[in-house]
């Protein structure tokens, strides 16, 4: 018996009797997704647009388990650490991709009042091991102020697409996908990204999309031996090693609400130069430019469940800017639910958005 939703049809329900997933979208959320659901047995079929600059492609991974200029612990980052390190460290056993690099992070203050607002931060708990770094200078980085360094880590996101996909060996099919007939799935899950924000489907969610821009860079002097961090973070490229005294950096990111649609603009570099550059205290050769937007939500948490009014729809989605932390635990909730009926975190839950005036 069909269902017609705005648009889409819905051919076969089997509820809690999962055998074929259709996935479209395939970024950080519809890899993992396709990686935990091939693991338990079911059949994925996965459709992708194939488009080049989408965030998961472009994103730099940084995993960094504190968040905010008034410093804390990020979102359950417990729980979400040991996952994403799991996760990784499974993905290299069976690939021999090794993903995920562990890396210093070094928050470098840029005023007395950072230290301040930092005690206040371990005061209350930021959830973290960390080390005071004193008023000298790191890898060539001067830190007049002083500042922190803690445990994170750095995905290469795009290694870990052709890791997941070596390992599930399923083929993506190149196609825009608006409406779907399941005549041969038993549901569809939507991982498209902030596109999402504009499918009939789910544009009622509380969507707060973010266009982000990043740099590749050269830079001479003393090699980085961790990310650094101040207003934007400079990350030492994985898997290069500086070369002719010469080290490939990442630099970012900037954060727009109200440009969505352009690529790399000329203010963006320009900024993200300058300020690594004071930061670094060093010039810079940019390589690479690029930009891509952010499926975020206002509640600043992924999005996942069944639609409530057309539950063989799914969604997981909402990665915002922390998709590589995110993505394998959001793909590990959804699985667990859909297919042991393991309750959702309910501030992840898409129901809690159902009805409320978002
Ligand atoms: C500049 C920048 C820097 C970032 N840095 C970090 C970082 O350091 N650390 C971090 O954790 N996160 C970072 N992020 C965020 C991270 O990239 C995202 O959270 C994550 O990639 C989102 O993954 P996704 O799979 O939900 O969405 P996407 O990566 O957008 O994937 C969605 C996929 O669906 C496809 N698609 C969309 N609509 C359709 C359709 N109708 N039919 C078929 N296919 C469709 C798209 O082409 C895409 O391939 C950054 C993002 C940006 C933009």
């Amino acid at each position: 018996m069909g269902r017609g939703v705005q648009g889409i049809t819905v051919y076969s329900t089997r509820f809690g009797d999962l055998v074929k997933v259709t996935i479209v979208g395939r970024g950080l959320a519809g890899a993992w997704l396709a990686h935990e659901l091939t693991s338990r047995g079911v059949a994925v079929r996965i459709f992708d647009n194939g488009h080049h600059d989408t965030a998961s492609r472009v994103a730099a991974g940084l995993i960094n388990p504190t968040t905010g200029t008034r410093p804390r612990s990020a979102w359950r980052s417990d729980v979400l650490m040991a996952h994403v390190r799991t996760a990784y460290a499974n993905l290299e056993k069976s690939t021999g991709v090794k993903a995920l690099v562990e890396r210093k992070i070094r928050r470098v203050f840029r005023t007395p009042d950072d230290e301040r607002l930092w005690r206040i931060a371990t005061e209350r708990g930021v959830g973290v091991e960390w080390q005071a770094i004193g008023q000298h200078t790191v890898d060539g980085v001067p830190m007049p102020y002083g500042g922190v360094e803690y445990d994170g880590a750095v995905v290469d996101t795009n290694a870990t697409l052709m890791a997941l996909e070596a390992v599930d060996g399923i083929t993506v099919e190149e196609r825009e996908v608006e409406t779907i007939e399941l005549e041969d799935s038993d549901a569809v899950v939507w991982c498209t990204g902030w596109q999402a924000a504009n499918h009939e489907l789910w544009k009622w969610l509380p969507w707060q999309p973010v266009k982000g821009e990043i740099i590749d860079a050269q830079i001479s002097g003393p090699a980085l031996t961790g990310v650094y961090l101040r207003g934007i973070w400079v990350i030492p490229a994985t898997g290069s090693a500086p070369s002719k005294g010469m080290q490939n950096v990442r630099i970012g990111s900037t954060h727009t609400w109200d440009d969505l649609n352009a690529g790399p603009t000329k203010e963006a570099r320009e900024s993200l130069v300058e300020t690594a550059s004071i930061l670094l205290d060093r010039d810079m050769v940019v390589t690479a430019h690029r930009a891509a937007v952010r499926p975020a939500m206002r509640s600043k948490r992924p999005v996942i469940g069944r639609h409530p009014a057309c539950p063989e729809h799914i969604i997981l989605n909402g990665l915002g800017t922390r998709g590589a932390l995110w993505a394998p635990w959001a793909a590990t909730q959804l699985v667990n639910h859909l297919l042991d009926g393991a309750p959702l975190d309910p501030e992840v839950n898409i129901h809690r958005w159902w009805g409320s005036d978002v």
